[in-house]
């Protein structure tokens, strides 16, 4: 049966991705539809389906250091950014494979939708 998970399928280049790192553990694409100047996912390549089925505790750490090097590749460092997990139905998540958007270029507001 064919893998149903996109990312995965990302991870694995079975479908294309705007790829701008790829290391042992995480890959980082640009978004599909961007909300911001600079939108970026970063995802594990290992499938964990959200933030609350993480038991590898330092993948979220290298995540997150992930999207601060890539802010200051991106030059977005500087000028701020925001960093988003989204989790679950109420936290607006639509596809269930673990991802940390990195956005800017632009000023954010406060709250969130
Ligand atoms: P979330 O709503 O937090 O689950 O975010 C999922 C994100 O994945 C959205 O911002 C989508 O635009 C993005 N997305 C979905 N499919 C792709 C794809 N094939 N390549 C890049 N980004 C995608």
């Amino acid at each position: 049966m064919a893998e149903p998970c996109i990312f995965c399928r990302i991870v694995r280049g079975e479908i294309p991705a705007q790829l701008l790192v790829n290391t042992t553990d995480c890959v980082a694409f640009r978004d599909l539809s961007p909300q911001a100047p600079v939108h970026i996912l970063i995802i594990p390549k290992k499938h964990v389906a959200s933030l609350d089925d993480v038991t590898d505790l330092e993948i979220a750490g290298k995540m997150t250091m992930l999207a601060v090097a890539l802010a200051r590749q991106e030059g977005i460092a500087a000028s701020g950014y925001r960093t988003v997990i989204n989790t679950g139905a109420d936290g607006g998540q639509s596809v269930f494979h673990l991802h940390l958007h990195l956005l800017g270029g632009r000023a954010m507001t406060w709250p969130p939708g």
